[in-house]
């Protein structure tokens, strides 16, 4: 899985179509969608358009929580698949675990039959706490490749990290840039910016990067689509590092794993 991927969320079908391409042609190979983000038609036209082998992609979509159940997942991911115009995703992901609703387990045994029939060639969660990881490590089979979660320098899930790597599960990070809100504007990551000559989110990015964090940025301006992955050519110090971890605010920008159950 490339370590830096473009995320397409509140990017509409149409506009996916142009983004997605503006990113292949910057050179990202990995696209990060959902079927709720509604745009799994326009990203699919893209990948399709830009002539790169299919085995050189790497295509993320998720399940949303109204399909969450045995046989719905199996429909939604038809659906997800046919739209994306694909005949295997790269990773699948249950979005969020829905813990009032408590179909987790039941949802992600689907996804392990997908898993077992090659349709999705790695399987994981999105917004699962450590409780829901210990409890589907012990009652299902495979272990979940990735859990895609809320992380950036204001949110650094420390403890969530530490339990991904004690169980081989890959740490993505959403909104890894903070949603280029406050996070870009702080006086800490301009100073650092300035030494290493590059800018905010650059800095950001480099920090998740060198914490061995997967990250999706997501732009639709093709500037900062350039920009976001031009993240190769420096590092950040251990003094740079240690500045970076004293931006922990406790605040999530999200909802909350443990009662967010929009479906
Ligand atoms: P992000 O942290 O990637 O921030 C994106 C915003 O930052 C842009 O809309 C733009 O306003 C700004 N920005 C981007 N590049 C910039 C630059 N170089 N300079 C200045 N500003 C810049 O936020 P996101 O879109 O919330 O997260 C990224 C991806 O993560 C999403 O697109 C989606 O794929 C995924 N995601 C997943 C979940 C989940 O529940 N699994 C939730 C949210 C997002």
């Amino acid at each position: 899985m490339p370590q830096l991927g473009f995320g397409v969320w509140q990017v509409e079908d149409e506009q996916a179509f142009s983004a997605v391409g503006q990113a292949l042609d910057a050179g990202y190979r990995s696209i990060d969608t959902a079927a709720i983000y509604g745009n799994e038609e326009g990203t699919g036209k893209a990948l399709a358009a830009s002539g790169i082998d299919r085995d050189e992609l790497f295509v993320t979509t998720k399940l949303w929580n109204a399909d969450q159940g045995h046989d719905a997942t199996l429909r939604a991911f038809d659906t997800s698949l046919a739209k994306l115009g694909l005949e295997y995703v790269d990773l699948y992901l249950i979005h969020w675990p829905l813990p009032s609703k408590d179909t987790y387990i039941e949802t992600y045994k689907a996804v392990e039959k997908l898993y077992a029939d090659g349709r999705a060639k790695a399987i994981g969660v999105s917004n699962f706490l450590t409780e829901h990881l210990e409890r589907l490590l012990g009652e299902t089979s495979v272990v979940p490749a990735v859990n895609q979660i809320e992380l950036h320098p204001q949110f650094q899930q420390a403890a969530s990290r530490a339990f991904h790597a004690r169980h081989n599960i890959v740490t993505e990070a959403w909104s890894p840039l903070g949603q280029g809100k406050g996070l870009l504007k702080d006086p800490t990551i301009a100073e650092l910016a300035a030494k290493h000559g590059k800018t905010p989110a650059q800095v950001v990015l480099r920090w998740h990067l060198q914490l061995g964090n997967v990250v999706i940025p997501k732009s639709v301006t093709p500037s900062r689509i350039a920009e976001n992955i031009d993240v190769f050519d420096f590092e950040l110090d251990d003094a740079d590092l240690s500045a970076l971890a004293g931006l922990e605010s406790g605040k999530r920008l999200g909802p909350d794993p443990a009662t967010f159950d929009v479906a």
